[in-house]
């Protein structure tokens, strides 16, 4: 179930994401929240898995969030797991204390957009976070024991950075140790800073070659153990999955093999890719 708790993103400012775009930050009074709650156990009390949208939940004050997590768990007897976004800045605002009273009422999983590790193209892209605080940000999660889940974004480094974006995301993922990492391919949405930036032609997105290019040196320079990979998302070229670093050797080959052993027909055609 999605329960909505905040609406829209709080920073609301990444150059690529039009997710929120049209969303005014606010975050949802209690008694509404509780409302839907109720509304939802009626319902069906079955729900195992329960998802706080929308952007960032966790720059809701933490009391406010234990009482909802104490809520959902009384509601929903078979609940097993709540997950939420985060924003690095949520993160770093709160205490691993804080945090980990929110792993222990059930908050156990939280994805973050890392998007990219290197210091010049999270400027680039308004991030809001230096490199290191990216980093703080996700070991905090680590330490309070909650699964984190990352995402990270190929292409935003164009051409020119492909390697350094590619060589220092792996960098930073082999520091923070995600339990999951999903992968994506930049697709320009329209309305984003970013779209006006291509417009004007001052960014260039990367070929597919250039995007499996950029996802070869990643993997071959991270360096993990039982990180579920998953780049298989309707917004890229080539479907990848497996676990990092286990079954690197695998991806890399079938990489190789589409690169430069003329298996491009694996390739999803520009028309059918999404977000
Ligand atoms: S990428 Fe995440 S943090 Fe950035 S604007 Fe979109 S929802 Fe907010």
């Amino acid at each position: 179930m999605i329960l909505q708790v905040t609406v829209g993103c709080s920073h609301n400012r990444c150059s690529f994401c039009s997710m929120y775009l049209r969303k005014k930050f606010r975050v949802r009074e209690l008694e509404e929240i509780y409302y839907d709650i109720d509304y939802a156990a009626n319902l069906n009390r079955n729900i195992r898995r329960i998802f706080l949208a929308d952007g960032n939940s966790l720059t809701m004050g933490t009391d406010r969030l234990l009482s909802i997590l104490e809520k959902l768990y009384s509601s929903f007897p078979f609940l097993e797991r709540v997950s939420s976004y985060t924003n690095p800045q949520d993160l770093l605002e709160k205490s691993v204390e804080e945090l980990k009273s929110l792993k222990e009422s059930g908050l156990t999983l939280v994805y973050l957009g890392v998007e990219t590790g290197n210091e010049e193209i999270l400027n680039k892209i308004n991030k809001g976070v230096t490199r290191e605080e990216m980093i703080e940000a996700a070991v905090k999660a680590k330490e309070a024991e909650m699964q984190l889940s990352v995402t990270v974004i190929n292409g935003l480094g164009e051409e020119e950075m492909m390697f350094e974006h590619a060589r220092d995301t792996s960098t930073l993922l082999n520091r923070v140790e995600p339990e999951y990492l999903g992968v994506l391919t930049l697709m320009v949405a329209p309305g984003t800073p970013l779209a006006k930036q291509v417009q004007k032609g001052e960014f260039k997105t990367l070929s597919s070659r250039q995007v499996l290019e950029e996802i070869e040196i990643m993997i071959k320079h991270i360096d993990l153990s039982g990180c579920i990979f998953r780049s298989n998302h309707a917004s890229n070229y080539l479907p990848l999955k497996g676990t990092l670093s286990e079954d690197a050797g695998e991806l890399l080959s079938l990489i190789d093999r589409v690169l430069r052993g003329g298996e491009t027909h694996r390739l999803r055609p520009e028309s059918f890719r999404g977000l």
